[in-house]
């Protein structure tokens, strides 16, 4: 018998307590060799004062398991309440987001009868890093984060995930053709480790028609890989069209820590009245099982589950007359997947979990080698509000500003080129980007070139609202080009 595993537990709000005690007397019948750690987290500890709604003591616990099972939360609306989710993936750097998307016709009513995926979406990084200004009167701005460890990190992860589940395609999803710098690095990253697993399929779709194709024909991809905001869109939508988003189970994974829960919320509305599905948190609860080390209790409670909705005991978010044989509620429908422990399902496909998946996967990454770096210019960003907007105003305005060989070369306005010779139909917001580099952006300068226009620019009264600076990495431009540029 397994050694005790100490895991951190909290019931949440909503159907969280109600789903939590059906999952733990499950594990706890499946013979699951758990030491639990309790935990407030939710709605209460929000109230309490604690703005990412978990307190201090909490995370003495979280750091003593370093495993987290956790049902959904209540999040308070108004301003001045942090994501509990995100703080908990980004402190204890849960960099993985895990969504097997799986159907299970004929026992759950869904137009994708045949549909297995497993979802990774990067979990740290992307619109997710919460860096957000309001720059002008008109324009705000949330800045998007994609960093090569990041990257290798994930990919790894994936196609490490792919080795140890006998999966046998990955499909990257990012829209590189417009984000050439940001997803063009998640794609590229994706390109290099995919190299290293030959044994693996591996292709890449632009995520519009990715979506597109993910909604109509599921049974094409194996697993998909997409950055944190695809990803938590996707997900959502693939898990939808299993049949249920209450079927849905996620782990979250780390190199240390890891978190498991439902992909569904707390469904207020359900609570307290023994109706709820607990079939999300039981899967997340599967996937803690394995990574633990105790998979032949994953695997007693994965078959005893499928054999239960083959038997036509359902919920009733999944009950339909004429599949369906009894309606239950929560209590009823985990006793039911109790009495089936030892039992596997004759129609549905068995769930082995073998010796591989015991091991923990990780993303490893290298470190980065650091490029020769050269300052071209600078892009300074103004507030500017000249009678009528009119870009040539500005150019004229800012056409003395010089040092060094940087000088004006272009004005855009949400990234379009107004200026020189800018389209007269443009519509132009308070919201300018003023591009200083050498004529043919080939002569590299100095921060003091970068002050020195600084001065200027705010000698003449203009409202300087941030700075980029323009490099080269190893000879080659490292920002994108105006439009029309
Ligand atoms: P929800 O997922 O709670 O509910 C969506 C719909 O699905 C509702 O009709 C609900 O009754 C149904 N549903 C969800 N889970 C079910 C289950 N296990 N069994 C049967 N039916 C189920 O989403 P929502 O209504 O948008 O959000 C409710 C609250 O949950 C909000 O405060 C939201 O912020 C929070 N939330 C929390 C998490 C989390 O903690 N991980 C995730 C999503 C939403």
């Amino acid at each position: 018998m397994a050694a005790k595993r100490a895991i951190t537990v909290a019931s949440g709000d909503g159907i969280g307590p109600e789903i939590m005690d059906a999952t733990l007397a499950i594990l706890d019948a499946a013979g699951a060799q758990l030491e639990i750690e309790r935990i407030d987290i939710g709605e209460k500890v929000y109230e309490q004062g604690h703005t990412s709604g978990i307190a201090n003591e909490s995370w003495d616990s979280l750091r003593r398991t370093k495993v987290f099972l956790k049902a959904p939360i209540t999040t308070p609306q108004g301003g001045g309440f942090k994501s509990l989710n995100v703080t908990i993936r980004k402190t204890l750097g849960l960099y993985s987001n895990v969504r097997p998307c799986i159907s299970y016709h004929p026992y759950v009513a869904t137009k994708h009868p045949v549909m297995d995926i497993v979802i990774i979406r990067e979990n740290e990084e992307d619109l997710y890093a919460g860096i957000e200004h309001q720059q002008t009167d008109e324009v705000t701005q949330c800045l998007k984060i994609i960093t090569r460890p990041g990257c290798e990190k994930i990919a790894r992860f994936a196609f490490e995930y792919a080795r140890a589940y006998g999966r046998k395609k990955v499909t990257c999803f990012t829209k590189d053709n417009i984000m050439k710098l940001t997803d063009g690095l998640f794609h590229k990253v994706f390109d290099e480790v995919a190299a290293e697993y030959p044994d693996i399929q591996n292709e890449h779709w632009i995520v519009d028609i990715g979506a597109a194709k993910l909604a109509d024909t599921p049974e094409a991809f194996d697993m998909i890989l997409m950055p944190n905001l695809y990803g938590d869109i996707l997900s959502d939508v693939a898990a939808q069209i299993t049949g249920s988003v209450g079927l849905g189970g996620s782990a979250n994974i780390g190199q240390e820590y890891a978190m498991f829960e439902a992909i569904h919320g707390s469904a207020p509305r359900r609570a307290g009245q023994n109706m709820a599905n607990p079939s999300g948190l039981l899967l997340g609860a599967v996937q803690m099982m394995v990574y633990i080390g105790q998979p032949e209790v994953a695997e007693k409670v994965h078959n005893a589950w499928l054999k239960t909705l083959e038997d036509g005991i359902h919920t009733y978010d999944l009950f339909k007359e004429g599949t369906s044989v009894e309606k239950v509620g929560t209590k009823e429908f985990a006793q039911a997947i109790i009495q089936r422990l030892g039992s596997k399902p004759q129609k549905l496909k068995e769930v082995v979990y073998n010796k591989e998946n015991r091991k923990q996967i990780q993303g490893r990454f290298n470190p980065t080698v650091p490029a020769k770096k050269d300052l071209v210019g600078v892009d300074i960003f103004l507030h500017w509000n000249g009678v009528n907007r009119n870009p040539n105003d500005l150019g004229k305005i800012l056409s003395g500003v010089k040092s060094g060989s940087f000088e004006l070369v272009l004005i855009t306005n949400r990234g379009v080129k107004v200026f020189p010779d800018g389209q007269p139909e443009t519509f132009c917001t308070d919201h300018w980007r003023c591009r200083f580099t050498s004529k043919k952006m080939d002569q590299p300068g100095s921060y003091e070139h970068v002050l020195a226009l600084l001065n200027q620019v705010h000698a003449l009264g203009l409202d300087i609202i941030k700075t980029e600076n323009l490099n080269r990495f190893d000879g080659k431009l490292a920002f994108s080009l105006g439009q029309g540029q």
